[in-house]
């Protein structure tokens, strides 16, 4: 039997051959003109010959749209572009709409350039291969719509001014937030943001999109109704046949129960159990934001409390009496020194007070009149157990620098160690 390379080109019909192939055939003059169409081709477009030849690929009686359902523009167009670059077009997937038909018929196009003897494009060839029937066999649409992740698409631009419009939400977002898709369509997804939305994620949020970068945040949203959410999303550009990123979508899952789980662990991890005071770790972080934010220098006093023969109170009245004098002692703490200043407890029976918006002097009045008011007022264990007790303080100014709270700590700490060792139940100021 004989191979097809051996046959004679002059001995096969050309014409009958195309005419007889599945794939739709398209030749465009350099006017877009059509020259000719071969059956496939008018299936697939459902027209007739009489409304194809002779027709320009610019009449709007049919429309391309792209695999994101965003119709072409006429520059987009498989024949536009085969005269514009000059070149071929590979497997470029469109979809055809036209006005007989809500239904999109998806095609695998390939277009190139015929060249005359001059080298110049003397007709355009357009071949399609229907691939609805595959394209349809999953609804990746019905997956989106009914995901429980929330899904938003928007244009890609523009980033500045008032933001890329919103073209496309799924039914967990209108669940989650109350608008309806309507509402929604051609806004900004900036209307969800709010007044307590971290200007730090947003602005790395537009950076990314302003570099068409993929990008994953937790950010605070709020509903129609205004009541605040936490997202986390997952932004990422969407690219078109061109390699042209045309939009973005978000995928963002509803994170406010992992937020209040995590506020609520931190809680515990900056806390002292038994009396409720910010531990070390709480303090500092504390502090220090206090520290920036102060608007006058010197305005920070730092006091370390420390109970006087504590140990005599356990060893009286035992351990469980001794926690409530701690637990006595923080109330009276709290209602002397409650915001702006900050209390922790250090260690055992030693408690650190940062005095915000007082200057050393001020301090000392303040912490001379609490000194005398504990040891003034009797101290309740149970119900048949009182007794008293006194306190000892060293005070220090906290100055700036990355550890000011570490060197007002040293500072406080030689100052009761002064008070201890000069009979306790007394103020001391460091020397500075
Ligand atoms: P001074 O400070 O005046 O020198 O004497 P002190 O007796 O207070 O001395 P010290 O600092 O050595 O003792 C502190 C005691 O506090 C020792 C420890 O058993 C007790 N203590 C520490 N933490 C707790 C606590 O959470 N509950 C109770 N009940 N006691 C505690
Ligand atoms: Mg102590
Ligand atoms: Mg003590």
């Amino acid at each position: 039997m004989q191979g097809l390379s051996g046959m004679n080109p002059d001995n096969i019909d050309l014409t009958k051959l195309i005419k007889s192939l599945k794939e739709g055939v398209v030749v465009h003059d350099v006017s877009t003109k059509i020259l000719y169409a071969n059956p496939s081709a008018l299936d697939i477009l459902r027209l007739t010959e009489e409304q194809v030849l002779g027709k320009s690929a610019l009449d709007p009686e049919w429309r391309f749209i792209d695999s994101n359902y965003k119709l072409l523009s006429h520059q987009d167009y498989p024949v536009n572009r085969v005269l514009a670059k000059q070149k071929e077009i590979e497997n470029l997937e469109i979809g055809i709409c036209d006005s007989t038909s809500d239904s999109v018929t998806w095609v695998l196009c390939n277009a190139f350039p015929q060249f005359n003897s001059q080298g110049n494009i003397e007709q355009i060839v357009v071949s399609f291969l229907d691939i609805t029937s595959q394209k349809t066999k999953i609804s990746f649409e019905d997956i989106v719509a009914h995901a429980n992740d929330v899904i938003v698409v928007t244009e890609a631009s523009p980033i500045e001014s008032d933001g890329p419009k919103i073209v496309y939400v799924n039914n967990a977002f209108c669940d989650l937030t109350g608008y309806t898709a309507s509402e929604v369509i051609g806004k900004t997804p900036r209307i969800l943001q709010g007044p307590d939305t971290s200007c730090e994620v947003k602005k790395r949020v537009r950076k990314a999109l302003s570099e068409k970068t993929t990008t994953r945040e937790r950010i605070l949203n709020y509903t129609k109704s205004g009541v605040p959410y936490w997202l986390d999303m997952n932004i990422f550009p969407l690219m078109d046949e061109w390699g042209e990123v045309s939009y973005f979508a978000a995928v963002e899952r509803d994170a406010t129960l992992q937020v209040e789980k995590e506020q609520k662990l931190k809680v515990i991890a900056n806390k002292d159990s038994l009396t409720g005071l910010y531990n070390r770790r709480g303090f500092y972080e504390l502090a220090y934001k206090k520290i920036i934010s102060q608007a006058k220098e010197n305005q920070m006093a730092l006091a370390i409390l420390d109970i006087d023969f504590f140990k005599k109170i356990n060893d009286s009245f035992g351990h469980e009496c001794g926690d409530t004098a701690l637990v006595e002692l923080v109330g009276k703490l709290n209602e002397e020194f409650g915001e702006p200043n900050l209390l922790c407890r250090f260690g055992g029976e030693e408690f650190l007070i940062l005095l915000t918006e007082t200057d050393l002097e001020a301090a000392k009045v303040k912490l001379e009149s609490f000194r005398k008011g504990v040891a003034s007022s009797p101290l309740n264990l149970s119900s048949d157990v009182s007794t008293t007790m006194t306190v000892s303080l060293g005070l220090a100014q906290v100055k700036s620098g990355s550890r000011a709270i570490e060197t007002a700590i040293k500072n406080a700490d030689k100052a009761l160690y002064e008070a201890k060792r000069t009979g306790r139940n007394k103020v001391c100021i460091a020397k500075s």
